[in-house]
């Protein structure tokens, strides 16, 4: 590591503040960004519905979350040049996750990918993890992959330079294990966000299917979603957090009998 262009950030001074009740509605808004960036696959998904999510303010209904030991970060001044395009793999698709570990709604999701020998990629929020290390462990153990989002699925782009950083390393921590992808809250990424990234050696993991199940449209509507969207190579968004996923799971049982009828493979994200 070359010592001369590096600046040394302090996360020490990083506990952010952005965990006001109401701030945050777990997996409302996702997917509310008109465009998000692609990954990999080559097609956009223009959204536009507002989140619908407000049953669970973040931060209304829980202590405050525990505050993980620090440590200088060096973050490079110019971040490596990284491909985020997710290589191309046949009849694959990759099923992610977001805003869990959930005690309620994770297990159930890693029961119906293990029925299929399904692997899938879980986006983890900080916050949520501190909570359950448990099921940080059984995601992890089960053989699927595990990325960053966020420490209090914070936008990342409204951020200075100093919260950012908490965000991604305090989440890191609290992950366990080198991580190698973060999928940013609501797909919201500026050249800083992806530059901050970078610099950590991490890829920058989006989307291109989003079931819009944080919408709570109903379990066949979410189903619809991940089947019509579904193409080799495609990364299909769900969610195991945040509020109630009911429909979820029971629209997964569905998305996994459908894609595996059809000869997909379910892997995890390969740069995750
Ligand atoms: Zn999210």
């Amino acid at each position: 590591m070359r010592a001369r262009g590096w600046a040394v950030v302090s996360a020490a001074i990083a506990v952010t503040t952005v965990t006001t009740a109401g701030a945050w509605q777990v997996g409302s808004a996702d997917a509310s960004r008109a465009k998000v960036t692609v990954v990999g696959s080559g097609t956009a998904t223009a959204t536009s519905a507002k989140g619908g999510d407000a049953d669970r303010p973040h931060g209304a209904d829980r202590p405050s979350p525990r505050v993980t030991p620090d440590r200088p970060v060096p973050v490079p001044t110019s971040p490596p040049a990284m491909d985020d395009r997710i290589p191309a793999a046949g009849r694959t698709i990759y099923l992610t996750f977001d805003d869990g570990p959930d005690p309620r709604w994770t297990p159930q999701v890693l029961r119906l990918l293990k029925q299929y020998g399904a692997h899938a990629t879980f986006f983890e929020v900080g916050v949520h993890a501190t909570e359950h290390p448990s099921l940080v462990r059984q995601v992890r153990q089960a053989g699927h992959r595990i990325g960053n989002h966020s420490w209090d699925h914070s936008d990342l782009t409204k951020l200075g330079p100093t919260a950012l950083s908490s965000q991604l390393d305090r989440t890191a921590t609290a992950l366990g294990q080198p991580l190698r992808c973060v999928r940013p809250p609501y797909g919201a990424v500026n050249k800083t966000v992806t530059n901050a990234i970078h610099s950590r050696h991490q890829h920058v993991a989006l989307w291109d299917v989003d079931t819009r199940d944080w919408s709570k449209p109903g379990a066949n509507a979410i189903a619809q979603q991940a089947i019509s969207g579904a193409h080799p190579g495609a990364v299909i968004l769900m969610h195991d957090g945040g509020g109630d996923r009911s429909q979820s799971i029971a629209a997964l049982a569905t998305v996994l009998r459908n894609l595996h009828s059809r000869g997909y493979q379910l892997k995890s994200l390969p740069t995750c």
